[in-house]
């Protein structure tokens, strides 16, 4: 698209997200929630909805709900009840979904996110409620008919619904990934796109930028990955923007995203929230939420990504590109945690994070949960560095790896392998005396002015000594040799 036209106009994205909870039995019943089941085998008459049945509310969903509510900084809303939301699908067997609709457990509050030049900026949530999932209607696997696997139905859910605030597919993109990485700190949801544990519809219109007026937007729905979103965002923006330059009226509807042709493909026209014929959930009491609830679900919150960030680069002194790398997986910040609560060097514990353990799980291709060597066994490798038993390089090259091959510890390691660092000036005269008879000419040439040699024999040193040789030590102990030639 010609760029002059394409930067008279802006995009503006609000995000629906849904979030399965990590509950172990279902929303309204004591199936268990679990993915990966043998279709319908997870599905009783309460999924069902037979007559005769009653639905039960799960706590844990209430307690889930709060956690990302309290995270957001909503507010709580302690008087809420249920509604149906009626229509007919295939995969809904009940025929309607438990839901809520006037009275979310969760309104207002945000998420705090980075833009594109690294700008925080905080995102708007309209509200989070409480819902059910509909089961799965299987398109691919036969040929002549669509299949249906009711395991899902019943798995509760989290609706988060962000005001329209974001401005670009990439703000929407860092948005998906800070909702993530808040659902998977809080322990509620896996997160996992692909397997549609979290999935995510985009509400995309555009305008000319200075315009107070939203354009009309459109609905797009089934993208699996973060990625996609980002893509379908960007190909609706273009087509949206083309249609406007040609004089078209944009309708208000829902488009699907076809990933292999990467571009949106219209659905239906939106259904207005009347068709739905909401009305209060007759078969479960309403729930009041207690101060004493909140307090205790507050009290026990674990601390979240953005005050960790805070911390390691403020507290801790790591760049922002560290602290970020470290804990945008969970996995690498309890870890993290658990090497800083060994040790105090904050630095090296990162270092050594990110580089010899994170080239150790991408060789191994695998993650941080499976890493073998303890935090602890860790953070003494890292004393004995900064106590100048060892050197990095022997830490690094020799030590790390023998950690691998049995539970004794760094120390016993570099002992039993002789490479524990001689700070001893009468080891290191020796290998001072052995490089400098080995290497007259150079001696010559420092003596004769050329001083930066000095690191040249600094690299002799190492090598004579196996690399056991304290750098400080042997530095000011050669020149001092060197200069009173
Ligand atoms: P609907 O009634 O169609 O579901 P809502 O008002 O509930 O619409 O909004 C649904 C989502 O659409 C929200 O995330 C909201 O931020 C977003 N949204 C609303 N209006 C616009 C718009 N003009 N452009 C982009 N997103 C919008
Ligand atoms: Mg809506």
């Amino acid at each position: 698209m010609d760029e002059a036209i394409r930067s008279r106009y802006e995009v503006v994205i609000g995000l629906e997200v849904h979030a399965q909870l990590l509950t172990k039995t279902k929303a309204y019943s004591s199936d268990v929630n679990t993915y990966g089941s043998a279709p319908n085998t997870n599905v009783s008459a309460i999924t069902l909805g037979h007559p005769g049945t009653l639905p039960m509310m799960n706590q844990k969903t209430i307690e889930y709900a709060l956690r990302l509510g309290i995270a957001c900084d909503c507010q709580i809303n302690q008087h809420q009840h249920f509604a149906r939301k009626n229509y007919f699908y295939p995969d809904l067997p009940k025929g309607y979904q438990i839901t809520q609709d006037t009275t979310p457990i969760c309104t207002g509050g945000q998420v705090l996110i980075r833009k594109e030049d690294g700008e925080k900026k905080a995102i708007r949530l309209t509200r989070i409620h409480m819902e059910e999932d509909a089961g799965k209607s299987i398109h691919d696997v036969d040929v002549f008919d669509t299949l249906v696997d009711l395991n899902r139905a019943g798995t509760p859910l989290l609706e988060i619904v962000s005001e329209p605030d974001l401005r670009s597919s990439i703000e929407a993109y860092n948005y998906l990934v800070e909702i993530r990485k808040l659902l998977r700190y809080l322990d509620i949801c896996d997160g996992n796109m692909e397997e549609g544990s979290m999935r995510c519809d985009a509400n995309v219109s555009v305008r000319l930028i200075g315009s107070k007026e939203f354009g009309t937007k459109v609905e797009v729905k089934n993208m699996n990955s973060m990625r996609n979103v980002q893509r379908a965002i960007e190909f609706e923006t273009q087509r949206q923007i083309e249609a406007i330059e040609n004089g078209e009226l944009l309708s208000q509807e829902t488009r699907g995203f076809d990933a292999l042709k990467g571009r949106t493909i219209s659905m239906r026209t939106k259904e207005a929230a009347n068709d739905y014929r909401y009305f209060p959930e007759p078969d479960l009491p309403p729930i009041e939420v207690s101060e004493a609830q909140i307090a205790t679900i507050s009290a026990q919150m674990p601390t979240l990504p953005n005050v960790l960030f805070e911390r390691y680069t403020k507290q801790y002194g790591l760049s922002e590109y560290d602290a970020s790398n470290i804990i945008d997986q969970k996995g690498l910040a309890l870890y993290y945690e658990s090497l800083i609560s060994y040790n105090s060097n904050y630095k090296a514990s990162a270092n050594w994070l990110m580089g010899d353990i994170k080239s150790y799980l991408n060789e191994q291709g695998i993650d941080i949960s499976q890493f073998p060597v303890s935090p602890q066994r860790i953070s003494a490798l890292i004393e004995l560095i900064d106590e100048g038993k060892i050197s990095n390089t022997i830490a690094s090259q020799r030590i790390f790896p023998a950690l691998f091959q049995s539970e004794n510890s760094p120390l016993e390691i570099a002992q039993s392998l002789n490479l524990l660092q001689s700070s001893d000036s009468n080891e290191l005269e020796g290998y001072i005396d052995k490089v400098m008879e080995l290497n007259v000419t150079e001696v010559q040439r420092y003596k004769n002015g050329e001083k930066q040699l000095i690191g040249f024999f600094m690299g002799q040193i190492m090598k004579v000594s196996g690399g056991k040789a304290d750098p400080k030590a042997s530095n000011s102990l050669m020149r001092q040799k060197l200069d009173s030639l």
